[in-house]
């Protein structure tokens, strides 16, 4: 038993993830259920560090000095739940079995306790950054004991990305942290590739650019706060031209946007918690409406008078400043949608005793994941001058940033709406800015009409610790102090 730690599936992620440990030094067990695949990663990879590879989970387990570390990578579901079952029978008290794919965190948070009965460890980790991100440097979120990661961590730190010298990876916090904030990592990336995509299609449809032309301001935008990974990405994808066609590759691709489920967990999360994440919503509905085929077909075959008063932008100057506008308002969209997705982390933290450390989520962020993005720089900051920041909004670098930007945003919602370009993530963003901003909602007339049909009760201004009902349906109504 020699190995440092195990790596369980062999698939896409877990080959990757095992050969990047090995490369770094690690002494590296493997096991896939069909052998087929541990024999390919060692005929292909072996010379890259020491594997020891298993053919029976048992031999696999053997294998691994103690306190033993087996990381999973399979099929999150059952596949991934037979995959504990069998190595927690194979295991010790003190050895520590890790989830790295995508698990929704409530399973986990189910997993870590029954296995804590056993006395094992078990840690529900996020890893981010596809399969190059496995090879090369992911971005890592470790959940679980702070004792699994003093044996955990180091290995993963060495294999992560590195930005100015520091390890993509840290201890989330216990049970399901990590899957958690993995997750709305993830629903963060939906948002920021609708908000994306939206700016794109009103640079198309309103001020009636050709996509080489968006290609070259998103490459523009490059040098600038929207500096990102995702901006990138777009660029290179509107760049590309369609061999088939000899047009741009965009209009060759079905516009059916497919899903695999962390933006709807994202958003059922958030609705459960009775956190608002519009954009993260939006960014989801936006994908189910796109692959809502036949709502679509009959929709625009009833062919409606739409009403449409799209703007005139055939002046360069106009253009330009559209333009700008639209830059102005994907920043600010931007901005609110990671408040959005940090709202809902702090609220779980606070409701399961996490104490996540918020600012250490955007370092991490910063390099080896798809949001990866300057912008997470002034995150990490404005965490670290005032860890109990109520929204990111408030944050001095983001307030004046969107007091700078919210005249062009709302320019630019406004003219969305006029020219008949759907862009619900932008205007949602807004009202979520508004929102948050306001005196006073109109939630108090949303009470008012719960008093009436249901009784059920409001606060006063001037007694908020009271609880009131209007007898509506008798004549006088007279109002009643209930508590
Ligand atoms: P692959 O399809 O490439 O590999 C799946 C692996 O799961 C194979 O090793 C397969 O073994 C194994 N497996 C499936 N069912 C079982 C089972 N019942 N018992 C034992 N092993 C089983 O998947 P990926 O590597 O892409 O993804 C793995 C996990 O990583 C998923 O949870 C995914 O959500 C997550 N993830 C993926 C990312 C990505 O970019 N692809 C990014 C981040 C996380 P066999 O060879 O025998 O079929």
């Amino acid at each position: 038993s020699t190995a440092d730690l195990g790596v369980v599936g062999l698939g896409v992620m877990g080959a990757n993830l095992a050969r990047n440990l090995a490369r770094h030094g690690h002494e590296v067990a493997v096991f896939n259920r069909t052998l087929a695949r541990t024999e390919r990663l060692m005929d292909r990879y072996a010379d890259e560090g020491t594997f020891v590879p298993a053919a029976e989970l048992a031999d696999f387990v053997a294998s691994l000095r103690r306190p033993r570390v087996a990381i999973i990578m399979v099929q999150a579901g059952p596949a991934t739940e037979a995959v504990i079952d069998a190595l927690a029978d194979l295991m010790e008290p003190g050895d520590i079995i890790v989830d790295a794919g995508n698990t929704l965190y409530t399973d986990t948070r189910r997993r870590e306790e029954a296995l804590r009965d056993r006395g094992l460890h078990f840690v529900g980790m996020g890893v981010s950054g596809g399969e190059e991100g496995a090879l090369l440097g992911p971005s890592i979120m470790p959940g679980g004991t702070a004792e699994s990661y003093n044996r955990l961590g180091p290995m993963l730190e060495s294999i992560s990305a590195q930005v100015d010298g520091a390890p993509c990876c840290t201890h989330v916090g216990p049970d399901g942290a990590g899957h958690f904030v993995k997750m709305v990592h993830n629903g963060i990336e939906y948002a920021d590739m609708q908000l994306i995509a939206e700016a794109y299609d009103l640079l198309r449809g309103v001020a009636g650019m050709s996509v080489a032309e968006i290609a070259e301001v998103f490459r523009t935008w490059k040098d600038s706060e929207l500096d990102s990974y995702l901006i990138d990405v777009t660029t290179e994808v509107l760049s590309r031209t369609d061999p088939a066609t000899g047009g741009p590759f965009v209009d060759a691709v079905v516009d059916a946007a497919g899903q695999k489920g962390t933006g709807v967990w994202t958003t059922q999360t958030a609705l459960e918690l009775g956190v608002a994440v519009p954009a993260i919503a939006e960014a989801t509905f936006a994908r189910a409406a796109s692959s809502s085929a036949g709502a679509r077909l009959a929709v625009r075959n009833a062919s409606l008078d739409a009403g449409a008063q799209p703007p005139a932008l055939d002046e360069p100057k106009a253009r330009e400043e559209f333009v700008a506008a639209v830059k102005d308002a994907l920043y600010g969209s931007k901005i609110a949608a990671y408040a959005q997705g940090f709202d809902e982390i702090a609220t779980a933290s606070q409701l399961y005793g996490w104490q996540v450390d918020l600012g250490a989520m955007a370092r991490i962020w910063r390099g080896g994941c798809i949001i990866r993005a300057r912008f997470l720089d002034d995150i990490t900051r404005a965490y670290d001058e005032e860890p109990a920041l109520g929204s990111l909004l408030t944050a001095p670098v983001f307030a004046s940033a969107l007091e700078a930007v919210l005249p062009a945003w709302r320019r630019i919602v406004a003219t969305a709406a006029l020219a008949g370009v759907p862009a619900p993530a932008f205007a949602s963003s807004l009202a979520y800015v508004d929102q948050l901003r306001a005196e006073r909602l109109p939630a108090a007339l949303i009470q008012g009409q719960r008093d009436f049909f249901g009784s059920h009760t409001y606060h006063r201004v001037d007694d908020p610790e009271g609880t009131y009902h209007v007898t509506w349906s008798a004549p006088e109504r007279v109002e009643e102090k209930w508590a």
